[in-house]
């Protein structure tokens, strides 16, 4: 059990994040959630994951493109015996065309801020005698696509990362690892599925199946709760020798 471990989940205040901060939870886990807004909902979505799983869940705010805020997380979360980079976003648009900002916000978010975090809290890992950091990379971080240059260039650099913290880290009890997802079924994903549907004149499985999934050979989205468990058996006892290397959970993809 993860009783009286604090894990800190960036951009968890939906999604994967959320997914992996509820089966931490549920886990014995404390959570910090996080993410760049402060809303009173922030909030009442670590308040419901406290009643929910009996365990203390917190909110603290920090925009992940900001190297100072990422370590100001860490910092007010005073402790940190799990490390889950999770914050990312897309942007798609061919290399020629990629704007500027948006290559440098991606690299900063899903990339840099890992960097930070992961500065942050091995010192506080190593005082603890035990650490897990777990990365969200992508099937992005191992393959490519067209159009989607920074998330895939950010992808594979976390995979990089992970794999030099864990040698960093290599004769200690902390581990570095990436799980690198295929699709997951997230509320934003359900979202688009209602309009691939009309912009293909397809029904909700035949566009689930020819277009979303067609490089997932399961032709099944992975889940938040799948995300979360694989997290969490990272965390375990028995994962204590995986480190510094990745755990694709998506379908098949990068097999094909
Ligand atoms: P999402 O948009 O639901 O979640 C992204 C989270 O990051 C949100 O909580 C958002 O608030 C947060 N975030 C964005 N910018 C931030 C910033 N500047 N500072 C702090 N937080 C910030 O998307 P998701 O699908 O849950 O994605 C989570 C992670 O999983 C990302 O790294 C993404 O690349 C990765 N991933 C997703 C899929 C998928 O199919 N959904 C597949 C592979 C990898």
């Amino acid at each position: 059990s993860l009783n009286g471990k604090t894990a800190i989940v960036t951009g968890s205040n939906s999604g994967i994040g959320l997914g992996i901060a509820r089966e931490l939870a549920k886990a014995g886990a404390n959570v910090v959630l996080n993410s760049f807004t402060d809303r009173d909902e922030d909030h009442a979505l670590a308040a419901e994951l406290s009643e929910e799983t009996g365990t203390s869940a917190r909110y603290i705010k920090a925009d992940m493109s900001k190297p100072d805020e990422c370590r100001a997380l860490i910092e007010q979360a005073g402790t940190c015996d799990i490390l889950v980079n999770n914050a990312g976003i897309q942007y798609v648009a061919p290399i020629d065309k990629f704007p500027t900002e948006k290559w440098d916000a991606i690299i900063a978010i899903n990339l840099s801020s890992a960097f930070h975090t992961t500065a942050a809290a091995l010192p506080m890992m190593r005082k603890a005698g035990w650490g897990r950091v777990v990365n969200i990379a992508s099937a992005h971080g191992l393959t490519a696509s067209p159009y989607k240059s920074a998330y895939i260039a950010a992808k594979h650099g976390i995979v990089g990362l992970t794999k030099t913290t864990a040698l960093e880290t290599a004769e200690e009890p902390i581990t570095a690892n990436a799980i690198c997802p295929g699709y997951v079924l997230t509320p934003l994903v359900e979202a688009q599925i209602p309009d691939q549907m009309k912009a293909h004149n397809m029904d909700r499985d035949t566009v689930v199946r020819e277009v979303m999934l067609s490089r997932q050979p399961s032709k099944e989205f992975a889940t938040v709760e799948q995300m979360g468990g694989t997290c969490v058996f990272l965390c375990s006892d028995s994962a204590a020798q995986i480190t510094g290397t990745t755990i694709s959970v998506d379908g098949g993809w990068t097999a094909l």
